[in-house]
């Protein structure tokens, strides 16, 4: 399954919006495990990615998803800022001309955050919602990526967080969703709504 570059800059438009609408949301996860910014930090990026593409949008799939990552990078901070950063630079790095898989498309990413992050899955992380993605997509495609990201996601509560700022909290990290989780599910699920072909 591809998607254009007019499906990746819908997909890169969606994800503004449903970042301020979740902005909220997110930051109370993260205010319950940690210094209560992804909600924010989520919004100014997307925000700023739907500004920088709309001012003037790269004119194939690799430029436009290379800037996303530098303007991720640039405005999102935190922990979370460079690991989605690296998820776009990686996945620029997999994407052929003039379409792109979607399955190469996050396999690439999901690498990268492994990689960048050095998480293992069951450690609390946005890795917890983006492995199982990565594992229903090859079988059952978007929409089931999607439905394994928020079990995937749901599975971070009763977990212990081992890596990022959570894992200060010990066993009082226990019973709290993840937030970068949260927003990795937003990701995944708004792909396969703007990508439901
Ligand atoms: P910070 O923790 O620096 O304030 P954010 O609040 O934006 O950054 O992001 C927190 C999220 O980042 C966590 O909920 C977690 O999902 C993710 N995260 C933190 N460290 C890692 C890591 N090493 N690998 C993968 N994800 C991580
Ligand atoms: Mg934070």
């Amino acid at each position: 399954m591809t998607v254009t570059r007019e499906q990746m800059l819908a997909w890169l438009d969606a994800l503004a919006g449903v970042y301020a609408e979740n902005k909220e949301r997110l930051t109370e996860l993260d205010s319950a495990i940690g210094d209560a910014d992804h909600g924010i930090n989520m919004d100014r990026g997307f925000t700023a990615v739907k500004a920088e593409l709309a001012a003037a949008a790269p004119a194939d799939i690799r430029g436009i998803l290379q800037k996303v990552a530098t303007v991720l990078i640039k405005t999102v901070g935190g922990a979370s800022g460079p690991l989605y950063g690296t998820f776009f630079l990686r996945a620029a790095a997999a994407a052929p001309h003039p379409e792109m898989d979607i399955l190469a498309f996050l396999q690439a990413g999901v690498e990268g955050v492994r990689q960048r992050g050095k998480a293992e899955p069951g450690d609390k992380t946005m890795l917890d919602a983006l492995l199982p993605a990565l594992d229903a997509m090859r079988t059952g495609g978007l929409d089931a990526a999607a439905a394994a990201a928020e079990a995937g996601m749901r599975a971070t509560i009763p977990m212990q967080a081992r890596k990022g700022r959570a894992c200060y909290l010990g066993a009082r990290s226990v019973g709290h969703q993840d937030p970068g989780a949260t927003s990795a599910w937003l990701m995944i699920k708004t792909a396969a709504e703007t990508w439901r072909l």
